[in-house]
């Protein structure tokens, strides 16, 4: 007979342990509380648009270790038309102008170079540095699984960017900036205001762009929930069983080992192994009621930053709107929306260039800002209907001076909140890719395991600072990597 596997959780990295554990011979069942597979990579149906709240970029749309996990979980198939956008961000500032972004690095120097000439031997190495960056591969195996050779064959290919490592990897984008030395005021400003935020990692903003450059961290066309579903039906197609609507409690624990877990509804269900895939605070701290923690869990759980949550403004507009540009960062800081004081300016998407958002002739357009989560805890009721509201409204204002009369073509406005997320997720304070990368955690990930606690696996976003839906899924095939190797199984890819 073959092992049961239970996974708690259907969210990218629950339906790619699925779809690895069912590769690999074992009777596997997902339970996910939300109505929906993909959990925060999801998307919704009003009135004729499709608002979607996750994919803006993938890594591993072209290759190395995340690509095969996109190929073999379903999410990349042939049919998968993949947008480079040629322009990554164009950020306006009322006082400085505008501020493009280019994707290809070797365009956006030329452009940094005719804006600060004086700064052009800095330019050239931050782009350079960008460049070097592409050498960095994240490793294919669990650190538990990995051999000499696999350190070595990585070890030899970043040998030409070992220097970055070194000299960056615990820097801030600050730090970074001030060590280039640039002198041009205009592109200071940008830079610190687009990624001078909050200790943000130097080698995160240098390995983005240069994934950009590389063309390999492109958009899928039809955008979030599309691509949960592919996961999903790919993990049914295998022999898996997805249970939606079920929320698990408790993971039952026996001697040490976990045996099962017990769903809301009161019913128990026994398994071989456990994977929790579900939120990483949750899991430890409710469903194992915190009895099962390393120093290293304590630390992250206590000191590291996390990023914060956003609030989503989707517009449904009965007129086509093309600006050229999807993703616009507007820099009004001190601006407000609701109660929110906007501290790293709002986004403002236009998703055009996916034209399964809208009917013919209509337009998706969305708002973006990051909202602390301590505004929103303790919001409820009436008063919470009335903070959404005023969103609403200080939103359409915000779009009306963009689009002067767009109001009259609004047809639907929908809001999502913080709290929308953490209903539908569970998503520990609305931090929707968990810790953020900063100088003193990024080269450190959280182990898939728990002491004392046997048959029990941890995957998903809140191992790695940053997140993401790669980590996400490799964390996923990593925990059915774990559980081969208890049980003397070559594992399958
Ligand atoms: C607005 C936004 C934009 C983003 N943009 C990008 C992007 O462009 N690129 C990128 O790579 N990443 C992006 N991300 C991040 C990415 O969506 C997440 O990091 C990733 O989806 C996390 O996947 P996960 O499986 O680890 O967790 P989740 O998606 O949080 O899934 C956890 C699942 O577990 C379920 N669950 C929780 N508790 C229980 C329980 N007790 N019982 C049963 N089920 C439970 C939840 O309902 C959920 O389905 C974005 C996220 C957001 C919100």
């Amino acid at each position: 007979m073959n092992k049961k596997v239970v996974i708690i959780g259907g969210g990218v990295s629950g339906l790619s342990a699925g779809i690895y554990c069912q590769l690999n011979g074992f009777d596997t069942e997902i339970f996910e509380m939300n109505n929906l597979p993909g959990g925060q990579c999801t998307a919704w149906d009003r009135k004729g648009y499709r608002f979607d709240y996750c994919l803006h970029w993938l890594v591993g749309t072209a290759s190395g270790p995340f690509h095969s996990i996109w190929k073999t979980t379903g999410v990349l198939n042939e049919n998968i038309k993949v947008i480079n956008q040629a322009i990554h961000t164009k950020i306006v500032d009322e006082k400085e102008g505008e501020f493009i972004i280019y994707s290809d690095i070797i365009r956006w120097e030329k452009y940094l170079i005719e804006m600060a000439p004086e700064d052009s031997v800095a330019i050239k190495k931050m782009c350079s540095d960008m460049q070097k960056t592409s050498r960095l591969q994240p490793f294919a195996n669990p650190a538990e699984l990995r051999s000499v050779s696999d350190y070595l064959t990585s070890f030899l290919k970043i040998i030409p960017t070992l220097s970055i490592l070194i000299k960056y990897g615990k820097k801030t984008c600050n730090e970074y900036f001030k060590g280039l030395k640039l002198t041009n005021k205009r592109l200071i400003f940008f830079l610190q205001s687009i990624f001078g935020e909050n200790d943000f990692s130097a080698l995160v903003f240098l390995m983005m762009l240069g994934w950009f450059h590389q063309k390999n961290a492109g958009y899928l066309l039809g955008g979030s929930l599309p691509l949960s579903i592919r996961m999903a039906e790919k993990f049914k197609s295998l022999g898996g069983t997805l249970y939606l609507v079920k929320k698990v409690d408790k993971i039952i624990v026996n001697n040490g080992i976990a045996k099962g877990v017990l769903l809301h509804d009161g019913e128990i269900i026994d398994a071989d192994y456990v994977i929790s895939a579900a939120d990483g605070y949750a899991t430890i701290f409710k469903m194992l009621e915190g009895k099962y923690q390393s120093e290293q869990i304590k630390t992250a759980y206590s000191t590291w930053p996390l990023f914060t949550p956003i609030v989503q403004v989707s517009f449904g507009i009965d007129k086509e709107i093309n600006s050229g540009v999807a993703n616009q960062t507007i820099l009004s800081n001190g601006l407000r929306i609701g109660k929110t004081v906007l501290k790293n300016g709002y986004s403002l998407m236009n998703y055009s260039f996916d034209a399964t958002m809208a009917p013919k002739g209509k337009t998706v357009l969305v708002i973006r800002f990051e909202s602390p989560w301590s505004l929103w805890e303790d919001l409820i009721g009436e008063d919470y209907k009335a903070e959404k509201r005023q969103i609403e409204n200080d939103a359409l204002a915000l779009l009306e001076e963009k689009y002067p009369g767009v109001s009259a073509f609004v047809e639907k406005i929908d809001v999502a909140t913080p709290k929308t997320t953490v209903r539908y997720t569970g998503v520990w304070k609305g931090a929707y890719e968990g810790f953020l990368p900063s100088s003193t955690n990024i080269s450190k990930t959280i182990k898939m395991t728990l002491p004392g606690l046997d048959n029990f696996y941890m995957c998903g976003q809140w191992l790695f600072p940053g997140g993401g839906l790669p980590p996400a899924a490799q964390s996923g095939k990593w925990a059915a990597q774990l559980i081969c190797k208890k049980e003397r199984k070559e594992f399958v890819e």
